[in-house]
């Protein structure tokens, strides 16, 4: 599993880092991005699925 997050789509409500800082760093103004290449470690997957269902900008993309 992977993820990203759309820049461009980011709002910077720190809700992603908030839930997940094993997945996601975030800037001092709070826009997020994926740590390391957005691979997910094993046992991280349920994480990743949360914060991007709690993103509310839907900038974050999970693959498979
Ligand atoms: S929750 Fe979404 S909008 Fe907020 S910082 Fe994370 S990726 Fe950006």
């Amino acid at each position: 599993m992977k993820i990203h997050v759309i820049s461009d789509k980011c709002q910077g409500h720190n809700r992603c880092y908030a839930i997940a800082p094993e997945l996601f760093d975030v800037d001092d103004y709070g826009y997020a991005s994926e740590l390391g290449d957005g691979e997910v470690p094993s046992g991280l997957e349920a994480k990743a699925e949360l914060a991007a269902a709690n993103c509310p900008e839907h900038a974050i993309e999970v693959t498979r």
